[in-house]
């Protein structure tokens, strides 16, 4: 922690970073805590207990453009870096990554190259639950399925925090807020919120992290994270790694066509 702080205030002195997002002590969990003096740096904290995206943060508008940013990346969270600076949505340059060893130790990653290696050495952190609940829900006959889903997705409001909470969510204008054509019905319907559900995990076909904000920040506990979770299995199933990580944007001339009529 105190080593942290430390080079978080000798970063902030020497100017090579402007702003680092990293982590405070909150009342149930850590929270983010975005440090651009010596002084909020003395409230940064970094444990097994900060599993939080903070790649959210990079590219919010207040921290994106000419900023110099360092974060504390958790293991899904350098997985959405990866991804982030796939689609050139961050400045390798003005990156400076902090993660966490197996045992805790702080470690600096210097660019994409360590980031990557970091990530194919340090074990994936179990996701039982949600392979267990898709198991679950794989079972269902498809009429149960779909009024599962229907079910649940019928609660939602339509706050949007699912998208809000995703580091891979960044357009400035997402599908849901166009209204030339309305693709999307904006007030909260059963109808509707699955049509909303389906497109913002399609949208994330190949590039989730499978980080599980998502469904961490549903207000009401729905478990969109789950479809998103599914969606990871599918990708990886049918189409391995795609180039980019984007299913969606990247196609191989020997790509199945099968599903079409
Ligand atoms: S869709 Fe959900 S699980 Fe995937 S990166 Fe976004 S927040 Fe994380
Ligand atoms: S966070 Fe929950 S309630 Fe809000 S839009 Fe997403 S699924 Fe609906």
């Amino acid at each position: 922690m105190i080593e942290l702080q430390n080079r978080v205030k000798s970063l902030l002195a020497d100017k090579e970073i402007d702003l680092f997002i990293g982590y405070g002590q909150g009342t149930r969990l850590p929270r983010p805590l975005l440090a651009g003096t010596a002084e909020e740096a003395s409230g940064l904290v970094f444990d097994g207990a900060c599993t939080g995206n903070l790649a959210v943060y990079l590219t919010r508008k207040e921290v994106a453009g000419s900023k110099k940013v360092g974060i504390a990346a958790s293991y899904f969270a350098l997985r959405s870096i990866v991804q982030l600076l796939a689609e050139h949505q961050l400045r390798e340059e003005r990156l400076r990554v902090f993660a966490l060893a197996p045992g805790g130790t702080l470690k600096e990653l210097a660019g994409l190259a360590e980031v990557e290696r970091h990530l194919a050495e340090t074990p994936v952190p179990s996701l039982q639950v949600e392979d267990d609940w898709v198991k679950e829900i794989d079972a269902m006959p498809p009429k149960e399925r779909w009024g599962y889903w229907l079910g649940e997705l019928s609660k939602c409001f339509k706050c949007y925090a699912c998208r809000a909470a995703c580091p891979m969510c960044y357009c400035t204008k997402c599908i849901v807020e166009v209204n030339r054509p309305q693709w999307v019905q904006p007030w909260a319907a059963a109808a509707s919120n699955m049509e909303w559900q389906i497109n913002r995990v399609m949208h994330l076909a190949g590039r989730c992290s499978d980080c599980g904000a998502c469904g961490a920040a549903c207000p009401l506990g729905l478990p969109v994270h789950i479809l998103s979770h599914k969606m990871v299995e599918i990708v990886a199933q049918r189409f391995g790694t795609p180039e980019g990580g984007n299913a969606l944007s990247t196609f191989k001339p020997d790509d199945k066509e099968n599903f079409i009529g």
